[in-house]
């Protein structure tokens, strides 16, 4: 049975085997793939046998903060630019305006980009929309779960502000979302919303997934509370913190005392730094706070961390693509993290979702990147144009770079040099 190499591979083609790897340790790796799950050899039927000689292997990537119903809508909200508050101002005033059918357009190219990059788990936070009928994002979302569900896993976080009755966060629950969401830090009385939030869930048998003090207020504590109000959850119900920016801002005693409540309470937590980025800052024209929590103290304290790619050219960020990999080099450039360490926190949520891991080990579900590179670092800095996503064993994408160019020819050598 001759090998195939990985960039002659074709969405659809079920791989039964894999040679010369490289892993992100360096190895050389060789598997077999039975029935969607890494084996150490195969089942006696090799159709498709690969040859990745000069090729990684890398764990998929998890995109756990995304936002499927923002997706795509910079310019036609009028491409705004400024802090967290000017873009919650100008997404209140555009989004009645954004239908059910806007809505499931944007989030299925952000969806398609996600899966055809890598990312075969994801968790969207969907607002409850200004207009009528506001659960018709969630309603959307929900539906676009089962259309992906072969190429990606999707967690739905219904994400209501304090303005949001009971009865109608119950009719977002009603239509089958994954886990409440909300943003305390953004209410009048932030303990108040964290408590209601924390209610609901607990009635519906719910886990969280908050935005949390998305500000560089150092006593903004909501990362605190919550790991105070969910410690004695039961241990598999999710509590997730996203962004938690002021963690940056903290002096290390509170830092230290919050992060080890965090630990204790197994409160996760997911940065999202493209968007941070973009948005903490613009009352600082010089040394402007990078608005990343920080990210090795966190995982020294035993906090589980995962990373979001958050906004997808929308109000919240002009420039977000889908792609998990550009969070990877946020991590490297402004999270101080190495390739290595930055590409296991992406790859990460996974675990967050309970889903079966996708190490590379035997047994390990086989889900997969085929990226052309020597290292992780060089299929970070490269972005990885030649790349090919496994899915439980099949091929789900090949891309790889076609450019064409003039050719520049070697100057022959000047007589005198040495
Ligand atoms: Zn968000």
């Amino acid at each position: 049975m001759p090998l195939i190499r990985p960039e002659h591979l074709v969405p659809h083609q079920n791989v039964n085997a894999v040679s010369g790897a490289t892993t992100i340790d360096g190895a050389s790796s060789t598997f077999a793939i039975v029935d969607g799950r890494i084996a150490d050899r195969n089942a006696g039927h090799t159709e498709v046998s690969i040859d990745a000689a000069g090729w990684m292997v890398l764990s998929p990537l998890a995109d756990l903060h995304a936002h499927l119903d923002k997706a795509y809508t910079w310019s036609a909200s009028g491409s705004p630019a400024g802090s967290l508050e000017d873009a919650v101002a100008s997404w209140r005033a555009f989004s009645p305006s954004l239908s059910y059918d806007d809505i499931k357009t944007n989030a299925r190219r952000q969806l398609t980009a996600a899966f055809q990059s890598g990312v075969t788990a994801m968790r969207t936070h969907v607002n409850y929309h200004e207009g009528d009928d506001s659960l018709r994002g969630i309603r959307a979302v929900v539906e676009l779960r089962a259309e992906f569900r072969n190429v990606l896993d999707l967690q739905v976080v219904a994400m209501h502000d304090h303005t949001r009755s009971a009865e109608l966060i119950r009719s977002a629950i009603a239509l089958g979302v994954d886990l409440l969401g909300a943003a305390p830090h953004l209410a009048p009385d932030p303990q108040l919303e964290l408590e209601r939030t924390l209610r609901l869930a607990e009635e519906a048998n719910l886990g969280v997934d908050l935005h949390t003090d998305e500000n560089l207020n150092p006593d903004s504590l909501g990362l605190l509370e919550l790991a105070r109000l969910t410690k004695t959850w039961p241990k598999e119900r999710t509590r997730s913190a996203g962004h938690c920016v002021s963690l940056a801002m903290q002096d290390p005693e509170t830092l230290a005392l919050v992060l080890k409540e965090a630990a204790t309470a197994d409160v996760s937590i997911i940065t999202n730094p493209l968007t941070n980025l973009y948005l903490q800052g613009w009352q600082h024209p010089v040394a402007t706070p990078r608005a990343l929590p920080p990210l090795a103290a966190i995982l020294a304290a035993g906090v589980t961390l995962a990373a979001g790619g958050d906004n997808v050219q929308d109000p919240f960020n002009p420039l977000g693509n889908g792609d998990m990999i550009d969070v990877v080099a946020a991590m490297v450039l402004a999270g101080h993290l190495s390739p290595r360490a930055a590409w296991d926190i992406a790859a990460a949520g996974r675990s967050l979702m309970g889903l079966q891991p996708a190490t590379g080990a035997v047994g390990d579900a086989a889900d997969m990147i085929l990226v052309r590179a020597a290292s992780v670092a060089e299929a970070v800095a490269e972005r990885a144009p030649d790349r090919v996503v496994i899915r439980a064993g099949r091929v789900i994408s090949v891309q790889s770079r076609s450019s064409r160019a003039v050719t520049v020819t070697p100057l022959a050598q000047p007589e005198n040099s040495v």
